[in-house]
């Protein structure tokens, strides 16, 4: 199992901020920013460019909402995805990093 799938199975524990029936979000263990969460989807997919069109569109779409209302009390924030260890990827599981100011 991966690390993320057991930070959402509770195996590894994680400081969780946000928990519905499609994705979890908790904070980034070493932030990059005051307020550094990922969300993750419960589904193991490993990168971003395995989501598939017309499959995986609600998905996204739910977890840019689950950003924008973890990081309602910014100035500001960014939304991140790394794709592949060139992209800077560490972890092979979809994640969306919120970084807020
Ligand atoms: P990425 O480089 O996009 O794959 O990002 C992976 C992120 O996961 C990094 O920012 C790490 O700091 C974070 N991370 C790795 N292990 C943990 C963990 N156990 N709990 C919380 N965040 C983690
Ligand atoms: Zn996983």
């Amino acid at each position: 199992m991966c690390i993320f799938c057991k930070i959402i199975s509770g195996e590894i524990p994680s400081e969780k901020v946000h928990e519905d029936n499609l994705c979890v979000a908790f904070k980034d263990i070493h932030p990059k920013a005051p307020l550094h969460l990922l969300v993750v989807p419960k589904e193991h997919i490993p990168k971003v460019s395995d989501l598939r069109e017309g499959e995986h569109d609600h998905l996204i779409g739910h977890m840019v909402n689950i950003a924008n209302k973890l990081a309602t009390d910014m100035e500001g924030y960014r939304l991140q995805f790394n794709v592949g260890e060139k992209g800077g990827q560490e972890v092979f599981h979809v994640h969306m990093h919120v970084m807020g100011w």
